[in-house]
């Protein structure tokens, strides 16, 4: 068995193409720490990882992870996502009558059969001139 890594071309970018294999394939329990290091310091350290994880290496160091930690990873990549309980809905405000003075006032009156008072009646009235010379009742910021 050999150490070397069999692996793409762009692979010769990495590193540890420059550095000692061994290194990357600790003994069992052995340090992982230079390996890592260089890793960190690896152009191509994303590429690296997305290829051991996709072709499950299984052993060595590669992009800076161990195989433990890739496990890890692809459990965690493999677990359904949590999603976040919905928020609650908010509690509806009650909705106000409209104030007198004011066209929905206005309209209050009329839905009850009262007559207007004077504020609605003044209200409603501008509201409608509003709406005849621009189009909206909406009062022009
Ligand atoms: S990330 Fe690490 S293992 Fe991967 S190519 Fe770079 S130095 Fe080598
Ligand atoms: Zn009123």
């Amino acid at each position: 068995m050999t150490l070397a890594k069999p692996t793409p071309d762009w692979f010769n970018d990495g590193l540890c193409a420059q550095t000692d294999p061994e290194v990357f394939f600790p003994e069992k329990g052995g340090s992982t720490k230079d390996a890592k290091q260089v890793c960190m310091a690896c152009p191509i350290r994303d590429e690296c990882l997305e290829y051991a994880l996709s072709h499950e290496e299984r052993w060595g160091i590669w992009g800076g992870l161990s195989e433990r930690e890739r496990r890890r990873l692809r459990r965690q990549a493999a677990e359904p996502v949590d999603v976040p309980p919905a928020p609650k809905p908010k509690p509806k405000t009650p909705r106000l009558p409209a104030e007198c003075g004011t066209r929905g006032g206005y309209q209050r009156h009329r839905r009850n059969g009262e007559q207007a008072c004077d504020p609605c009646r003044y209200a409603n009235t501008a509201a409608d001139r509003r709406l005849r010379e621009t189009g909206t009742t909406i009062t022009a910021a």
